[in-house]
């Protein structure tokens, strides 16, 4: 019983086992033992072209699917490449486009040899302004380039005290929340400011000056090296600010330098040029704003503007001075 109702399949063996034995030497059992080995062989044969038929088979079907797929994935790639080749050109390239349209416009007005030769230069130049509509925004301000008398502004709130020029405002208010955002808390202590509470505010520090002992001339001196003589502050064309935080100011009677050392002054250094700003007076270009560094003084000269100046690392005046002033002149001529 054993050997038959083994496991099924197993039939075969148990029979071999069972029935060979008593007869292997037999004529008959040797036959048949060459037929079975021949079977065996013919099988294994079988069973070996059957698997080189199946292997050709599974290659030939696979690269039947790879080449499509190989095809599906370098259109992907092109397609891929075409959008971002097509994204690169869609953009502005500084050196080429924009500088364009200034060249044409230069040589449009003086249309002369040498003309075209500064404006070449300019093309080729990073930091010159692209953005003629914020050109209104460099306007230069300062002891010798007092502000028209008869200029007005349109003023915005940035909060319920203080105001600056419109659009100033606008890019002040984004500013202020970008940095809450960041945990930075900024205050401003002083925006747009009237010709005449400038005039108060210089008039006072000269009295003071002179109450701690100063002649008037030596007081005078003292305060336009540090309160812009009114008619001469960019705080009277809305267009400047004070910054510090109001921790800071908490424990601070006055604006002093040490704000440089603030996380406020670090935040504003890195980002015041996404806003429009500029730290309008910075330490070494004492000698030619005329006026001590101010770590809290910000200036807006439009988006472009900001990040251009910032990246060319000149002060307001030197920038005016290279792109703005000769440009004026060439308009003149
Ligand atoms: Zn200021």
């Amino acid at each position: 019983m054993r050997e038959n109702t083994g496991r099924p399949g197993n039939g075969q063996s148990d029979y071999r086992q069972t029935e060979l034995p008593p007869n292997r030497h037999s004529p008959e059992a040797v036959a048949r033992r060459r037929r079975r080995q021949r079977w065996k062989r013919i099988r294994f044969v079988l069973f070996i072209l059957l698997l080189i038929l199946a292997i050709v088979l599974a290659v030939r079907c696979t690269s039947r699917i790879e080449e499509p797929e190989e095809s599906s994935l370098s259109s992907m790639e092109e397609s891929s490449e075409s959008s971002l080749s097509s994204g690169i050109t869609s953009r502005p390239a500084p050196d080429e486009s924009l500088p364009e349209s200034t060249e044409n416009e230069e040589s449009g007005v003086s249309g002369g040899d040498v003309s075209d030769e500064s404006s070449e230069e300019e093309s080729s130049d990073p930091y010159a302004p692209t953005d003629a509509s914020e050109d209104w925004a460099l306007m230069l301000v300062n002891a010798d380039n007092p502000m028209p008398e008869d200029y007005t502004i349109e003023l915005g709130n940035i909060n319920e005290r203080f105001r600056m020029e419109k659009r100033a405002a606008e890019q002040m208010i984004k500013m202020i929340e970008a940095a809450e955002a960041d945990g930075i808390g900024l205050y401003v202590t002083s925006a747009y400011r009237s010709v005449d509470y400038q005039q108060q505010l210089f008039d006072t520090n000269i009295q003071n000056l002179m109450a701690q002992g100063m002649t008037r001339e030596e007081a005078e001196a003292e305060t336009a090296r540090n309160i812009a003589v009114p008619g001469t502050s960019e705080h009277s064309i809305g267009l400047a600010a004070d910054i510090v935080t109001s921790d800071w100011f908490y424990y601070h009677t006055d604006l002093t330098e040490d704000f440089e050392d603030t996380a406020a002054f670090d935040w504003l250094s890195e980002h015041a040029q996404e806003y429009g700003f500029i730290l309008r007076y910075p330490k070494d270009k004492q000698d030619i704003t005329k006026i001590t560094y101010e770590p809290w003084h910000y200036r807006y000269v439009g988006l472009s503007n900001a990040e251009k100046i910032k990246a060319s690392g000149l002060c307001l005046e030197e920038y005016v001075e290279k792109y703005v002033k000769g440009e004026e002149e060439s308009l003149a001529e």
